[in-house]
């Protein structure tokens, strides 16, 4: 990626209220099956969203997804809505940028709709995207790999650490 496309995007992630951005190789994205698992088993959100297990993609589609990009950028934020909401923002100015391929992951469940039909189909599908959680990324070991320093939080008072991904090219 040149220098000037580069910049560009780390100030449109900056923009969209991102604390800090990387570009990634995504061959480096940690995925694990355990990750579903723990949706399965221990998150009261599994099966409420379109977004989220078991409709979102399954460990196995994202690695392959994973195969057909060399190029990302993953976003750090202290707000999951505030990730979501740049990561759809960010995906589609990519787009427009000529990044035809772009493609975003956010943080947490959608929160589009007050309720989710998940009998139905999504009422906002160009906004709606599933986290890179609900993908199956072990986000805690990505966010380490590349510098971030994220711990078990022990206390819901305690600030969180919200990533996104932009798949790019
Ligand atoms: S936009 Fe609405 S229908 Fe689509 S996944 Fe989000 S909450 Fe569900």
């Amino acid at each position: 990626m040149d220098e000037r496309r580069k910049q560009w995007l780390l100030r449109q992630a900056k923009e969209l209220g991102a604390l800090d951005a990387v570009l990634v190789c995504p061959e480096k994205i940690v995925v694990s099956e355990w990750v579903r698992w723990k949706c399965q088993y221990g998150c009261r959100g599994y099966g409420g969203r379109l977004t989220c297990p078991p409709f979102s993609p399954s460990p196995q589609q994202t690695r392959l997804l994973l195969q057909g990009y060399q190029e990302a950028l993953l976003i750090h934020g202290e707000k999951a809505f505030a990730i979501r909401y740049a990561l759809s923002q960010l995906e589609r100015e990519a787009f427009l940028e000529g990044y035809h391929k772009a493609f975003g992951m956010g943080a947490g469940p959608c929160r589009l709709c007050e309720v989710c039909d998940t009998a139905g189909s999504c009422q906002h599908p160009s906004e709606a995207r599933p986290s890179m959680e609900a993908c199956g990324i072990d986000v805690f070991q990505t966010a380490r790999d590349h510098g971030f320093e994220v711990q078990v939080l022990k206390s819901p008072r305690t600030p969180g650490n919200y990533f996104g991904l932009l798949l790019l090219e």
